[in-house]
């Protein structure tokens, strides 16, 4: 069984707690190794931020520029400024070694969608060795929907609007079939704000697009950590995405070694409760079917 949404480094200043950012040293990979094997889980696919990579920034550009709303602007540059400390080719060059040395570690990358700079990414990334690409839509124009410190757009759209918005995005990206998998599908619930009813037209088109762009969707374990204590995605939608033949991956979101495969059971529980009896796994961006656990 696999965790394929793996992080090496946390977000926010660093504190002396891991390795320093940019920085990968071979006994930090072994540490979410020994982790996953003593949850059962064999496989990890490590999936570092893009945007955080010196090497992104003249790739997406400031994609916040052309927002119209000064507060979320501002911080949206200065976010990224302080997260961008890590090194594509440094991570990259980690993950081979390890695998090199026989570790059970996939190398994934989570690229954040922009609607305008897509296949200018996927152009940029496909000469690396990757074995699979997870892609987020993290940010709507400035507004990061998933950033604490951005709820107030949420209230200023308004509940509707928020959803729209998003839902709408994320269908534009799992069309697009530039990827294998969506990771935390529906994260506009994050901090718990809902609608006050299913936005069942919203995941029906996000599950034909799935389904369309032959993109599979991760089943993951980290919104049980935050306000919305629930997985990604709800229970309806992930229902719609076994109708459409959407597979599935299995994931943490883990930042530290001791989160990967974390209530890795919960996960399991909810896809075979719609009805998954597989899931997918990568190999140099093939996918192959293979039984859930
Ligand atoms: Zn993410
Ligand atoms: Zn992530």
């Amino acid at each position: 069984m696999g965790d394929y949404h793996v992080h090496l480094h946390r977000h926010g200043p660093y504190d002396g707690v891991g390795p320093p950012p940019g920085q990968y040293p071979i006994g930090h990979i072994e540490a979410y190794v020994e982790t996953a094997m003593a949850k059962g889980v064999d496989e990890i696919g490590f999936t570092e931020h893009f945007y955080r990579c010196v090497e992104s920034k003249s790739i997406l550009g400031s994609w916040w520029r052309a927002d119209p709303r000064k507060d979320l602007r501002d911080y949206a540059k200065a976010y990224v400024r302080s997260e961008r400390v890590l090194s594509l080719d440094r991570y990259v060059q980690a993950v081979v070694d390890a695998k090199d040395r026989g570790l059970p570690v996939l190398l994934g990358l989570e690229v954040d969608f922009f609607p305008e700079t897509v296949e200018t990414v996927a152009e940029f990334l496909d000469p690396y060795p990757f074995d699979f690409l997870v892609a987020s839509t993290h940010w709507l124009g400035a507004w990061g929907v998933d950033l604490s410190n951005h709820m107030f757009e949420f209230d200023r759209r308004g509940p509707v609007r928020s959803y729209e918005d998003y839902f709408r995005t994320e269908t534009e990206l799992a069309a697009s079939g530039l990827f294998d998998v969506l990771a935390h599908v529906d994260v506009i619930k994050k901090h718990g704000l809902r609608l006050d009813h299913e936005p069942s037209d919203l995941y029906e088109e996000l599950a034909v697009a799935a389904g369309r762009g032959a993109t599979a969707v991760e089943v993951s374990t980290a919104g049980l950590y935050h306000p919305v204590r629930e997985m990604y995605p709800a229970e309806p939608l992930l229902q719609r995405f076994f109708n459409h033949r959407v597979p599935i991956t299995l994931a943490s979101d883990a930042h530290v070694p001791e989160h990967t495969a974390r209530d890795r059971d919960k996960a399991v529980d909810l896809a075979r409760s719609v009805g998954y009896t597989e899931r997918i796994q990568f190999r140099k961006r093939v996918g192959e079917m293979v039984p859930l656990d």
